[in-house]
């Protein structure tokens, strides 16, 4: 098993403590990102003021959004229920179409 090189030194003499990582050189700790990875059907979602959303949320528009290919607009302010959670560069499925995380915030 190896470990990644210290994000501070670049040094490679690390090790994990059971808890984080750290570099006996510079004496840095830091926790791996990859833990949170572990489980693969969670994901990581946030909305424009960094909260974490999850499936069945709602959320509301904070600008006015022009949809691709039509000349329909989104308001500011419109609310969308129940959204669910999706991979991808729109990652909130809002059911009639998607949208991404950063111009949305939780209702
Ligand atoms: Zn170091």
């Amino acid at each position: 098993m190896t470990f990644p090189a210290c994000p501070k030194c670049n040094g490679e003499n690390t090790y994990h403590d059971t808890i984080q990582f750290v570099c006996p050189d510079c004496a840095y700790e830091w926790t791996g990102e990859e833990v949170a990875e572990d489980d693969e059907d969670q994901l990581i979602v946030k909305d424009s003021n960094g909260n974490l959303l999850s499936e069945g949320d709602d959320v509301l528009l904070i600008k006015d959004l022009k949809l691709k290919g039509s000349s329909e607009v989104l308001k500011k302010g419109t609310k969308f229920k129940n959204i669910r959670l999706v991979n991808g560069d729109h990652n909130v499925d809002c059911g009639k179409i998607m949208l991404k995380s950063e111009f949305l915030k939780k209702a």
